[in-house]
């Protein structure tokens, strides 16, 4: 199942490698460096899954996912946390936030793509039949 995913990440190296990750796999890769400009990308357009960096400068990762899970046209796209700001109750915070899942940095290759695929085969609402 090929994917449209939007990254919302602003380390350069790790957009580089999560980009080459799941482009290996056949899935198209948009990419944001801010959580402003990830918000304007995903209503324009409507990725399938939304790759979220946690710490980023400005607008965090919980203030992105909260704003994408009160927008009635962008609440159905699975958010999965990508984040090394691995401290107690963090997991918790991004479920919280409204993030279905989370993945910890540093990404482990071998396994990354299947965990994010994991979040593809989610119910959707607007899915196709
Ligand atoms: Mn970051």
């Amino acid at each position: 199942m090929k994917a449209r995913i939007l990254l919302i990440e602003d380390n350069a190296q790790n957009r580089y490698l999560t980009k080459f990750l799941l482009e290996q796999r056949g899935h198209e890769i948009l990419q944001a460096e801010t959580g402003p400009q990830g918000l304007e990308m995903a209503a324009e357009v409507r990725p399938d899954l939304i790759l979220l960096d946690i710490q980023l400068p400005g607008m965090d990762g919980h203030a992105v996912a909260h704003a994408l899970k009160s927008d009635p046209q962008l609440n159905d796209i699975p958010i999965v946390a990508v984040t090394s700001y691995a401290m107690v109750g963090d997991r918790e915070k991004c479920l919280a936030a409204g993030a279905e899942g989370y993945i910890e940095k540093p990404i482990n290759p071998e396994s990354f793509v299947t965990e994010v695929e994991r979040f593809l085969l989610l119910p959707h609402e607007d899915s196709a039949p």
